[in-house]
């Protein structure tokens, strides 16, 4: 099953690419070459949809001691998702965003890397 490409139309993105497709992980088209990637709203949407409601529904089953608004809850959830991923097309990436995006995410890691490190040194240093 393959998706279409918001550049060229043609149903050419491979439906592995358009899961998880991010601007700085964008998805390529196999014709053009183009990214693209899922709209940006999505991310925070599963967030929500697979985190934080899911803790209130749990909350509210183990109130009442029934497991069915669990169920039901990760039923709709995962029909929610799958039908997002099938309906919700791809929206185009630019190499500049792409760059852009890339390197954000790429300093976050080097940040993330470098207060680590430090921690480790400072706790050395400190005995
Ligand atoms: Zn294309």
């Amino acid at each position: 099953m393959n998706f279409k490409c918001p550049h060229c139309e043609k149903k050419s993105i491979p439906a592995a690419h358009k899961l998880g497709a991010t601007p700085a992980t964008p998805a390529q088209c196999l014709l053009c070459g183009k990214l693209s990637s899922e709209p940006i709203g999505g991310r925070a949407l599963s967030a929500l949809l697979f985190g934080l409601i899911p803790l209130v529904v749990i909350f509210y089953a183990l109130t009442v001691s029934r497991l069915w608004p669990v169920y039901t809850y990760f039923g709709l959830a995962v029909v929610g998702a799958i039908l997002w991923f099938i309906l919700v097309p791809l929206r185009p990436v630019t190499d500049a965003v792409h760059e852009r995006e890339y390197k954000l995410r790429r300093g976050i890691w080097i940040a993330a890397g470098l207060f680590v490190a430090l921690s480790f040194l400072m706790s050395a240093l400190g005995d």
